[in-house]
């Protein structure tokens, strides 16, 4: 940590600014799986998420959620 960091963190606040762009950054960048909807009116929300989900890089689609994807091999983030 440089000194003009260290200044930042001091002040506080621009802290959780920077914070949230990085939290930003894995939602938007990193891997994950796509679950699809059905409209389902006996659920709350009028709609229910399927067990099936799509690789957010590959595209390949799996009948449950896999901490790897079997098709690109690359590693799934938990949200
Ligand atoms: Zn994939």
């Amino acid at each position: 940590m440089d000194e003009k960091e260290t200044e930042v963190l001091r002040k506080g606040g621009i802290k959780i600014g920077k914070n949230e762009s990085v939290l930003e950054a894995i939602r938007n960048g990193l891997p994950h799986w796509i679950h699809e909807t059905v409209d389902d009116d006996t659920y709350v929300i009028g709609k229910r998420y399927l067990r099936e989900c799509t690789c957010s890089e590959c595209g390949y689609k799996v009948s449950f959620e896999r901490p790897v994807c079997p098709h690109c091999g690359v590693k799934m983030r938990k949200f």
